[in-house]
């Protein structure tokens, strides 16, 4: 059987999750679920990144351990990810014993002359775990947080990113290695166009207090975090703990896929697969990257106070639902807003009044003509649904979905099925019955890997020998 991987990046837990991350989620989820409806053997990796210093200082700021402050975040984010139904095959903490073998092991996998120690003095902020250059700054100020970096002066590794300048290039430009889209892939060519420097991939244990994973065979070092958190799209599989799964899932898998967000995709794109030509270790094929949600048009930042909370948004109108407008209204690789206004909308013009009508007219037609189902055949899959989803274009394909919902309901308008029910033309009113409710099962069919949930539901709905009035999929909002 054909494997499949995909993964989600892993978020900093010294904060909650914000909707930001649940889109991440819904759209790793669903290059899963459709890979799965297809046959492959589909790996999904999700989880979150502890080892930053970050979660250090906010612990302190709360009284606890980095350990009792990573337990209970994380705890959060896996929480999205059950609400959101993300259908993971692990969720990896990068505090974990069996990651830390895996960084460690991959460490020692790297080139010797690839990792070189050196002295070194630079600008440092602690919110970023990143030195600036002078001209990186404003007012000599993180461009990020805000303030003042420290000078640090350090001995650290330094990784020799500059030797795999002209490799890289040529992945990327010659398609080898996928960035999606277009826009992003340009991105990090003119990166590397730019000339690559070699980068600072350890930290000063004391300065990190003590927190990280240690670099093997130096007790005075950890690695940076961002070289360890990399290394979770190969923990996660197995590697350092589970050879047979990691060759299966990543090593021998045909297609490797990353969803990232675009403030991250330097090192996603140029950092992580110099690091793995360096340790020898296979590529990811492709790079998917999401542009950034804003609420009602503003940037999400935890300063602003307008993180949006997705749990609230999931107990008022569910997990579908919020997926669908994730994928929906935010265009795929593009930024997009979100306003609960615009989900209300959504919800009440394609969810209740689009499909959840759809399919309740059908299922009291059925109950009232006494129409029982025995559909078995096999699920086509609409050519414009399966081209959007191979380019990752989620709102493309939901927007070929509903046009087929909207055809339907017309139709339905069009053929007045209830006066062929009380002139009891049975025989015309079942055969249109079982055309209807044959293109209701294959749009449930195509919707499995967006709203698994209302899939499942419509499935067994309209799959019984005698159809009833079942439950509003789409309940109307008081
Ligand atoms: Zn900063």
């Amino acid at each position: 059987m054909k494997t499949s991987y995909v993964s989600t990046s892993i978020p900093y837990v010294n904060a909650r999750p914000h909707v930001g991350f649940a889109l991440e989620l819904v759209q790793a989820d669903v290059i899963a679920r459709w890979r799965r409806l297809q046959g492959d053997d589909t790996y999904l990796l999700t989880g979150t990144d502890e080892n930053a210093f970050k979660n250090v200082q906010a612990a302190a700021g709360e009284g606890l351990t980095p350990r009792r402050l990573c337990d209970r975040n994380a705890a959060v984010f896996q929480d999205l990810a059950n609400a959101l139904d993300i259908s993971y095959n692990r969720f990896i903490r990068s505090s974990s014993d069996a990651h830390f073998r895996g960084a460690s092991l991959f460490w020692t996998a790297c080139r010797r002359e690839d990792i070189v120690l050196r002295q070194y003095r630079g600008l440092y902020c602690v919110g970023c775990e990143d030195f600036y250059l002078k001209k990186d700054l404003e007012d000599g100020r993180c461009p990020v947080h805000g303030v003042e970096p420290e000078i640090v002066e350090e001995t650290n590794y330094f990784f020799r990113l500059s030797a795999y300048q002209k490799t890289l290039e040529t992945l990327i430009a010659s398609g080898k290695l996928r960035i999606l889209p277009e826009t992003r892939r340009n991105e990090a060519l003119g990166f590397i166009r730019q000339g690559l420097q070699d980068f600072s991939i350890s930290r000063n244990r004391e300065r990190s207090g003590g927190w990280g994973v240690p670099v093997p065979g130096d007790a005075t070092q950890v690695m940076y975090v961002w070289f360890d958190a990399l290394t979770n799209y190969l923990t996660g599989p197995g590697y350092g703990s589970n050879a047979g799964s990691f060759e299966r899932y990543w090593a021998n898998c045909p297609d490797r896929i990353h969803v990232i967000g675009k403030d991250i995709l330097k090192f996603h794109a140029i950092f992580w697969p110099a690091l793995l030509l360096s340790a020898g270790l296979p590529l990811p094929r492709t790079i998917f990257v999401h542009g950034h949600l804003t609420v009602e048009g503003r940037k999400i930042g935890k300063s602003l106070g307008n993180a949006v909370d997705p749990f609230p948004l999931i107990g008022r109108y569910g997990a579908d639902a919020l997926r669908y407008y994730l994928l929906r209204a935010v265009r795929s690789g593009e930024d997009g807003d979100v306003s609960e206004a615009r989900i209300r909308d959504v919800y009440n013009t394609d969810l209740a009044n689009g499909l959840g009508n759809l399919v309740r007219r059908l299922e009291a037609l059925c109950e009232r003509s006494g129409y029982g189902c025995v559909d078995t055949r096999d699920a086509h899959i609409p050519p414009d649904v399966s081209g959007a989803l191979d380019r990752f274009d989620f709102a493309g394909a939901l927007r070929a979905i509903w046009l087929r919902i909207g055809e339907l309901n017309r139709e339905i308008d069009a053929v007045r099925p209830w006066e062929l029910l009380k002139r009891q033309k049975a025989e015309r009113l079942s055969e249109h019955l079982s055309a209807w409710i044959g293109s209701v099962l294959d749009i449930s069919w195509v919707l499995r890997p967006f709203l698994p949930c209302t899939a499942e539901r419509i499935e067994t709905g309209l799959s019984r020998s005698r159809i009833r009035k079942s439950q509003p999929l789409f309940p109307r909002l008081t």
